[in-house]
């Protein structure tokens, strides 16, 4: 269920950088590329990353301030940030966890090894978040039993509709563009086009309208979507 995750990887040795992005991208990732700290920060302002494999020695900021900024964001600080520490700095170990960093991993690493951390982050943040109910307003969906009501109603939802409104209801306000949501929704599936997102939009729209008159979807013309009740 993990394909498709989107990782960041924040590393200045670009040859580690290339290393990292290969190997993710062998196991169906989506990857995401920073050199610096800063160009992280902006990727993560711009994607929904759902695991950060964090360089701890960077130019200009650590990544000890990354970890520290990341954590301290509502919107980021349920990422699973994974630190890449050098052999025996057992201190950087120690305040990379006092930070919040969930993991961490000696270089040099095994590939394997790497590969196996970053599933076992991606397992628990999917386990933390599926323990949860996500509400908006008088929607409600219940990401365990596969549920979705509205005041209360059973709504009933084909999967790719139950898996846009998740992004929805995940990210209440934020505007998604048609481009975003393929990608979110759908990965990598190449055969579908951004007019599929129209009609699955609609079907969505068409499901909630049954068991309301509120139209939570909005569509936010020359963008895309959001959830908001100004529909
Ligand atoms: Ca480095």
């Amino acid at each position: 269920m993990n394909v498709g995750a989107k990782i960041l990887v924040i590393e200045d040795e670009a040859s580690q950088l290339e290393l990292l992005a290969y190997n993710l991208g062998v196991e169906g990732y989506g990857v995401f590329k920073a050199e610096t700290g800063e160009e992280g920060l902006l990727i993560l302002k711009e994607q929904s990353i759902d695991l950060i494999l964090l360089d701890w020695m960077l130019p200009q900021m650590s990544g000890l301030e990354v970890c520290r900024q990341v954590k301290r964001k509502k919107a980021t600080k349920n990422i699973p940030v994974i630190m890449l520490t050098a052999r025996g700095e057992e201190d950087d170990k120690i305040r990379g966890l006092d930070i919040g960093a969930d993991d961490y991993v000696v270089k040099p690493y095994l590939i394997k090894e790497l590969m196996a951390r970053v599933r076992a982050g991606l397992r628990n943040r999917s386990e933390q978040s599926g323990a949860e109910v996500l509400e908006f307003q008088s929607l409600s969906m219940n990401l365990v039993k596969h549920t979705v009501s509205v005041a209360e109603s059973a709504v009933s939802l084909g999967p790719l509709e139950f898996k846009l409104l998740r992004v929805f209801m995940e990210t209440p306000g934020r505007v998604w563009s048609r481009d975003q949501l393929l990608d979110r929704v759908w990965g990598d599936n190449l055969n579908v086009d951004t007019r599929t997102v129209d009609v699955h939009i609609a079907r969505l729209r068409k499901a909630l309208s049954k068991a309301s008159d509120v139209g939570f979807v909005r569509t936010v013309r020359g963008f895309g979507y959001s959830l908001d009740t100004s529909a």
